[in-house]
């Protein structure tokens, strides 16, 4: 029975899909218009045959969901793990599409994975891969039609390979294709810090809403990937406080202060957190516990369950994963007055500017680095604005306001729309 409630409680379709059913009961969604957008729109399931370097063949299994393309082409990164599976990528893809649509950009929402371990395999091996997946999925790729980005294990080099992939079948460079682009090729300024420079945006709002400053603003950051070491510095080179810091392996504490830029150039000498003189180490699970104020989850799906959202000592929680927190511990989350900003908004600086790569990339002109940060900033304020008074005047927490606001503005386009049949 617990391994049932466990499995029901971790399994991120269900988790998104028992947020998205509180959010279209009150909105008193129409029952058609419910099926439609539970319903991804497309499912795609790939064997990817490669040739490793011991010239062994070996067949991955890869995804692309779509889940809604109302609003736009599809958009959503493409990731490599060991653990990926259709449920996870369906739910991913889905957040794609309401986290486009809490920031009210133009976009439907996907996801893609490939059940891999990247850590495990040569640089030739994942550029096959990623060729060979994209190759499989010419047909329903393209500016227009569905945009991939980098998401866990991948990067601006992998997209590099997408966008060349795709031109080579396309007989043309088509730099529109993807976004996280290296950017001497059509990338754009600003989108590698993106995600994390939204963190700490919304981190910005949520301490100006409790009346607290930067400096007496104590943070703990779970995850040094793209989004956890980038947030944590941006938010340490801003004034605040960096308490705890962890990555895969484990954490480290100090309630005076990390010196993010110090742990950035350990980690990067030693690929670990531990042993930065002056901190102490940890557990991921003891960094989840420490005295904070704001707790950033940037690591990976299910870390704040029903089992230790009671333990959580932060006011604030910003989701810079997708997923972070399950559905089971947002009661006990709500019951303990901790502000959550949910992962659709916190985490949206990364696809913000992917949109404008994408709109950089369609007309062929390029913005600096303070233009893609100040209309980055104005989406992201504007945005944590909208939920924060949608919340507050449905009289409901930021997530289900935030699942409200998308939800509401997909339905009606797909009203708008009409059913084609
Ligand atoms: N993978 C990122 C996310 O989950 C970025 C997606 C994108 O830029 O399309 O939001």
């Amino acid at each position: 029975m617990t391994a049932i409630l466990q499995d029901k409680e971790t399994n991120p379709f269900e988790s998104m899909m028992s947020r998205f059913d509180i959010a279209a009961e009150k909105l008193k969604l129409d029952p058609g218009l419910y099926q439609i957008l539970r319903s991804p729109d497309r499912e795609i399931t790939v064997s990817i045959p490669i040739m490793m370097d011991n010239g062994q063949l070996k067949v991955f299994t890869g995804y692309r969901v779509q889940h809604n393309i109302a609003r736009g082409p599809c958009k959503g990164g493409i990731r490599f793990a060991p653990n990926v599976s259709l449920d996870e990528v369906r739910a991913l893809a889905a957040w794609m599409t309401w986290k486009c649509a809490v920031v009210n950009i133009p976009f439907g929402g996907a996801k893609g994975g490939i059940i891999c371990d990247p850590a495990h395999m040569s640089m030739g091996e994942k550029e096959k891969l990623t060729r060979r997946y994209t190759a499989m999925l010419i047909d329903v790729l393209g500016p227009e039609r569905d945009v991939p980005a980098p998401d866990m294990n991948t990067n601006e080099q992998v997209m590099a390979w997408v966008m060349d992939t795709y031109s080579m079948h396309q007989r043309h460079t088509v730099t529109g294709v993807v976004t996280g682009k290296p950017i001497e090729l059509g990338g754009s300024q600003g989108r590698h810090d993106a995600t994390g420079r939204g963190v700490m945006i919304c981190c910005d709002q949520a301490i100006k809403r409790i009346g607290m400053k930067r400096e007496e603003t104590r943070v703990a950051v779970q995850g040094f990937g793209n989004v956890g070491s980038i947030g944590a510095r941006l938010l340490f080179e801003a004034g605040y406080r960096i308490v705890g810091l962890s990555d895969i392996n484990g954490g480290i504490l100090n309630d005076h202060g990390i010196d993010v830029h110090a742990a950035i150039k350990h980690y990067q000498e030693t690929r670990t957190l531990e042993s930065l003189p002056g901190t102490t180490p940890c557990t991921n699970e003891a960094l989840l516990e420490a005295q904070c104020d704001i707790l950033v989850p940037a690591a990976t799906e299910n870390q704040i369950t029903s089992q230790n959202a009671d333990k959580l000592h932060c006011k604030i929680i910003c989701e810079g994963a997708n997923g972070p927190t399950t559905a089971a511990a947002d009661d006990i989350l709500e019951s303990k007055r901790i502000l959550v900003i949910p992962d659709i908004l916190a985490n949206a600086g990364g696809v913000t500017v992917s949109y404008f790569e994408w709109v950089q990339d369609r007309q062929g002109y390029f913005w600096t680095e303070a233009v893609v940060n100040s209309e980055l900033e104005r989406i992201m304020v504007d945005s944590f604005n909208a939920v924060a008074a949608y919340a507050d005047k449905h009289r409901v927490n930021m997530r289900i306001a935030s699942y409200m606001l998308a939800i509401d503005r997909v339905a009606y386009t797909t009203k708008l729309r009409g059913i084609y049949a």
